[in-house]
Formats: C-alpha cells, structure tokens, sequence
C-alpha cells in the first residue's frame, strides 16, 4: 500500500475540524437515567489554530475531545476531521489527529523507545518513516529511552504521552487538561512544545481550567456549557465583550471628595487608591477624568483594569 498510514490528502479547507449537530447522550445505567452530555454542537476549528476549548465540570468537554478521538461513539452529528468525514472515512479521520490524554495509564514493562515503536506500528507507520528519536528528544526523554515505563516520574510520563500523540505526526493535536497539576518547569517545556509545534502548522486543540493559560495560549476559543456552545470567538473578541474597565487612581494627596457622575461606580480601596469602574462603550476615560478632576483630586498615578477571560467565562457559564 502506498499510503500506509492512510493520512491521503483528504478535501482539506481553511477548517481543520469540522463539527455539526453533535449529540451525544449516554445510555442509562443501574437506575440513573440517560446523560445528554451534548445538546447539538455545532463547531469549526481553524487549521493553523491553537483552539481552547474551556467549560465547567461536566460540560462535556472530555466528551467531545473523545468522540474526536475515536474513543466515544456519538449519537448523531457529523465529524470531520483533516476532510475527512469520521463515518466515511474512519481511518484518515483517525489518522489525521494526535491525542494526548489525562491519565497517565502506560504499560509499565515497555521502555519510552518500546512504547513509542508500538504506537508507530498501531498507525501503520513504516519502520523507515519513525522519529522515535526525535520525539523523544522533542519531549526531552532522550536519557530515559531505554527506561521501564514504571520508573518513570509523572511529569515523565505525561512528557511520553506528548510524544505517543505525536507518532504518527497527526495534522491536529489534541491535549485533555494537559497542565493540570504539573510544575512550573514542565509547564512551560509543554507550552514550548506547543507553540513549535504550532509554529510548524500542528493545529492544536486543548482544554485546560487555567483561564489564564487559555487567555495566552489561544487564539480562539470555544466556551461549553450544559453540552452546549455557548461562545465561539477569537480569544481578543471575546475579552472585548465584557467591556467593563476600571480606572484605578492613586491620589496626590488623599481625596477630600469621591469623583461623582453617571455611569461611574466609585469606591475607595484599602491602599488608599479610588477605583472607578465604568462601560467602556458608553463613557469615554475622558469622562472619567473629568469627573476625577472636578472632585479636586491631583492624580499621582492611574491604572486601568480590564475583564481577563475567567470574566467572561464566568459571564458565560453562570446558571441563572
Ligand atoms: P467535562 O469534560 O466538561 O467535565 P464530560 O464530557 O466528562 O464533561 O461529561 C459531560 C456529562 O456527561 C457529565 O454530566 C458526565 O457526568 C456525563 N458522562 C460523562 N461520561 C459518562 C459516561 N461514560 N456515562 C454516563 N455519563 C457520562
């Protein structure tokens, strides 16, 4: 066969993932009812993107990254991933995409260059073509190649599972929670990873509970909530949907009087600043300063704030 891994060169657009009317409701088991884990999700990811996909417990995002996975059968909806229809085309589709996943099951009696030659074998790909080596340099367990599995610390392991993702140099990657409870150190050797890998055209696709995280990582971003869609922006979109600010002033010399004016909500904080919150859209700062200026205050010093995204996903995501 000519296209061993069956990667082909599907009828690929600008969208590396393409995801309509997805359901997928969860049969009942000992008494408790059915779980409708996502309610009709209709969602494009960008090839080229780093796409965060963020949502309470229980949303249904690991639902979703598993049905992109192969791991989960969906109800009804369709797939497709690379061009390639999931239903039509199941091997390129799977083909097509990496999964780094949240466990850090690994069969303790392979070695990092076993474990990574066994996944090449599973996607078919020739023994010419393996960058066993270089994945593991990539994942920075070069020194460890030759090491059982068990002896492997967590951080280690989660590194292996990168680079299990990576053996059949997917056109898409997928990581589950990939920083949840790793160190700084680690962190940051995955986010490189990420951003080269990116760089190189890896579409990449992640969930994390580090808003912060998504906020610097993504540049588009997808919020999920009841098995729903409820946002589906670029990351600089939706931070200028809450256009709440607040001007933070530090006074010269203590303010005898708080500014006043419509629309400005004003408290004095502990440290002694003055911090005036206000709708971006309908009060100009000039205003804001206006009204500062005439309360009297000499301003020694002014900030502002601004919503960051864990904002706007609490915005988004509160249940009313
Ligand atoms: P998230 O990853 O956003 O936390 P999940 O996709 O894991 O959300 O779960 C979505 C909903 O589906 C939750 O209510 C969860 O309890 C339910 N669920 C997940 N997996 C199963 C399963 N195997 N069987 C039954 N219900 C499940």
């Amino acid at each position: 066969m000519s296209d061993p891994q069956g990667r082909g060169k599907g009828t690929m657009g600008a969208n590396a993932i393409e995801i309509r009317g997805l359901e997928k409701t969860y049969r009942a088991v000992k008494g408790e009812p059915p779980k409708r884990a996502l309610a009709g999700v209709d969602l494009d990811i960008p090839a080229g993107s780093v796409f965060g996909l963020l949502g309470p417990n229980g949303a249904g995002k690991s639902t979703l990254i598993n049905i992109l996975a192969g791991l989960v059968i969906k109800t009804a909806g369709q797939v497709t991933i690379w061009g390639f229809d999931q239903d039509v085309n199941p091997r390129q589709s799977r083909a097509s995409i990496g999964v780094m996943p949240q466990e850090l099951n690994l069969d303790p009696f392979f070695s990092p260059r076993g474990l990574l030659e066994v996944q090449a074998g599973l996607y078919g790909v020739p023994r010419s073509q393996r960058r066993s080596n270089e994945i593991l340099r990539l994942v920075g367990l070069e020194d460890k190649a030759e090491a059982y599995a068990r002896t492997l610390s967590g951080g280690m392991r989660r590194r292996l599972l990168l680079g299990k993702a990576l053996v059949h140099d997917p056109h898409v990657l997928v990581l589950d929670e990939p920083t949840a409870g790793v160190d700084i150190e680690l962190r940051q050797m995955l986010w490189e990873n990420v951003r080269r890998l990116n760089a190189e055209g890896m579409t990449i696709i992640l969930t994390t509970h580090y808003l912060q995280e998504a906020e610097e990582m993504c540049d588009e971003i997808g919020i999920i909530n009841h098995g729903q869609l409820v946002a589906r922006d670029s990351t600089a979109n939706l931070l200028d949907r809450l256009d709440a600010r607040t001007m933070v002033i530090h006074p010269d010399d203590g303010a005898a009087r708080l500014p006043q004016g419509a629309g400005l909500d004003v408290v004095t904080r502990a440290d002694g600043t003055i911090a005036i919150t206000y709708q971006s859209g309908q009060t100009p700062a000039e205003k804001v300063l206006e009204a500062v200026r005439d309360a009297g205050i000499r301003i020694r010093d002014v900030k502002t704030e601004q919503a960051d995204l864990e904002d706007v996903f609490l915005e988004l995501t509160r249940d009313t």
